[in-house]
């Protein structure tokens, strides 16, 4: 199965010149989301996952029902001001200004093996925010995965030696 055919694109959104891809499309389709998270399941299944962290919002639904699937524990990683117990933050920098992310002090125990999840790599910088999180609570990062990076923004240089796992990769606009 392509899952590209069922990704949509949105011109404009949230801003102009920004080309959206719209997963929505690809969870309301029962065999796509199915292909989907057996994709990613076959690719982590072995590697004795403790958590999956994802990152709000969209990476909050595939990694959630991958972490059930692995049958290990899945974590929030939030916006700023929305977990409600003690956070460690990360600061990150956007086009214009800086955004925080968080995670609960107690998520992640020291040595833990973490896969990190969010629906798409664009220019690393959240996903990059996550990594910092997950190694000040002494995680042990054991990969990074999205269902859409789009390779031409180069995001993965942003994102150290570590493993880089995408279901759909797009090398141009
Ligand atoms: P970045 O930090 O630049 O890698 O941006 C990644 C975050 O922004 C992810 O959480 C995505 O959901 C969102 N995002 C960035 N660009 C797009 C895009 N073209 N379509 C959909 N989501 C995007």
């Amino acid at each position: 199965m392509d899952l590209r055919y069922s990704i949509r694109d949105i011109p404009d959104f949230p801003k102009p010149g920004i080309m959206f891809k719209d997963v929505t499309t690809l969870f309301k389709d029962a065999n796509a989301f199915q292909f989907a998270l057996n994709a990613m399941y076959e690719n982590y299944r072995d590697q004795g996952i403790n958590k999956v962290a994802g990152i709000e919002s969209r990476g909050f639904i595939l990694g959630s029902a991958l972490a059930s699937k692995l049958n290990c524990g899945f974590v929030p990683i939030r916006k700023k001001g929305k977990l409600p117990a003690k956070t460690i933050r990360q600061e990150y920098s956007l086009e214009y200004g800086t955004d925080i992310i968080e995670l609960h002090t107690d998520a992640i125990l020291p040595g833990e093996r973490i896969l990190l999840h969010d629906d798409l790599l664009a220019t690393g910088g959240t996903m990059n925010a996550a990594i910092q999180l997950i190694e000040k609570m002494d995680g042990s990062l054991v990969g990074i995965s999205f269902i859409i990076e789009l390779a031409f923004l180069k995001g993965r240089n942003h994102l150290g030696t570590h493993q880089i796992f995408s279901l759909v990769t797009y090398d141009k606009e």
